[in-house]
């Protein structure tokens, strides 16, 4: 595992603290984690509302979170993020800790590289920028269209260009593609990113594999997905990874997507929860449900529409209903984009604006095919500082 520590240049009350940059273990939970730090349960998860207790239930294994020690190596504050918007923040108070969420500061570029082919796109993007992600992304993109193995020849080009968040100065969450091209035998292939958040191809149809059904039929949604809104009364920061179907107890939940069954228990924020994992690095989560059907359990694959449990208020709810929540590399995404029942072809004002863009980015694609752009791995200078009373000059990072 890597670690490695962020040495701030404070001022001199807080001369001599420290930053660490650490990776939340898997399978670790926001319970287990406060006991193993020696942090208040009481204050910091057990006092807290309903909202932000489930929030705690999303926190991702692998994500980089941090924690501010004073000279006596005491904890002051720790920062979890919890998507790309909301972080969970924890800090010293008159004794003892608080808990609140607060915004993500983050900084979004758009990059892009080409690179010729010499063993397969996965292996040659990985080889230049040391992004799996990237390679990911790329490959996926185009999975339901070409074949690489089959049509590639060494020396055919490629081009992404994609927008990465810098949280902290280090690349921060996925990246999000824009455009994916690639040659070969002379015929360029192209993915772009439109303005409806969804992908298509050069003629303007829709490639995205994935579709997902209603997990309820005939439902009213109750509340819709957000990753992170102000609440004006409360006066605090929420976030809704999920969208919520308000259903009469012991509904029929259906599969959005076949997949396989990788959790099916209880906790205690989600209640009865069921998730299952789909191709191309989706999840589905299925919570607060009454019972499930018998015989689903973890590790069984289920289809499309197969029912999977009945609609509950089991966990902290306060009515019964489903929450349904979409992943995508383990981070929350909105349920709404992406459920539909067929592939969308753009036609006639809609395709007018996805065809300017289109030549946009053809322009932007050939230049960097004339450039032959090179990945640039990003200096990582923080110039952002997230805990309170610190002035931060510099920061000096140093793998330990
Ligand atoms: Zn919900």
């Amino acid at each position: 595992m890597i670690r490695f520590f962020i040495l701030f240049l404070l001022s001199l009350s807080l001369y001599g603290a420290q930053v660490e940059n650490l990776r939340w273990a898997n399978g670790e939970t926001f319970l287990v984690f406060l006991e193993r730090l020696n942090l208040p349960t009481k204050e910091l998860y057990y006092n807290l509302d309903k909202d932000d207790q489930k929030l705690t239930e999303e926190v991702r294994t692998g994500v980089n979170y941090q924690i501010l020690r004073d000279e006596n190596a005491l904890i002051e504050q720790v920062l979890i993020p919890m998507n790309d918007d909301l972080q969970i923040h924890i800090y010293k108070n008159n004794g003892s800790y608080d808990f609140e969420a607060i915004p993500i500061i983050s900084e979004t570029k758009e990059e892009a590289f080409t690179i010729q082919i010499n063993h397969s796109p996965y292996y040659d993007i990985v080889k230049a920028t040391g992004s799996k992600k990237l390679a990911q992304i790329f490959v996926a993109s185009f999975r339901n269209s070409l074949n690489f193995k089959r049509d590639l020849r060494k020396g055919d080009t490629l081009v992404v260009i994609y927008d990465q968040k810098y949280r902290l100065g280090e690349p921060f969450s996925m990246p999000t593609l824009k455009v994916a091209m690639i040659e070969m035998r002379g015929k360029k292939h192209f993915i772009y990113l439109n303005d409806d958040e969804r992908y298509y191809n050069e003629k303007g149809h829709e490639v995205e594999g994935f579709l997902l059904a209603r997990p309820v039929k005939n439902a009213r949604i109750s509340s819709y997905f957000s990753n992170r809104r102000f609440h004006p009364i409360l006066k605090k920061y929420r976030a809704h990874l999920g969208v919520d179907y308000a259903a009469r107890r012991g509904t029929p939940i259906m599969a959005a997507g076949s997949g396989k069954i990788i959790f099916a228990g209880y906790t205690r924020g989600y209640g009865n929860l069921i998730k299952i994992r789909h191709s191309d690095g989706y999840m589905t989560l299925y919570a607060h449900q009454k019972s499930f059907r018998s015989g689903i359990k973890k590790g069984r694959y289920v289809k499309k529409g197969q029912v999977i449990g009945y609609v509950g208020n089991t966990g902290l709810s306060t009515g019964p209903h489903l929450h349904f929540g979409l992943y995508k590399q383990g981070r929350a995404i909105n349920p709404l984009r992406v459920v539909q029942v067929a592939t969308k072809k753009l036609k006639g004002k809609e395709k007018e604006s996805f065809l300017k863009l289109k030549t946009d980015y053809d322009k932007n694609v050939e230049s960097h095919i004339a450039n032959k752009t090179a990945f640039v791995k990003k200096k990582s200078r923080e110039t952002v500082c997230y805990f309170n009373n610190c002035k931060t000059k510099e920061v000096i990072k140093t793998d330990g």
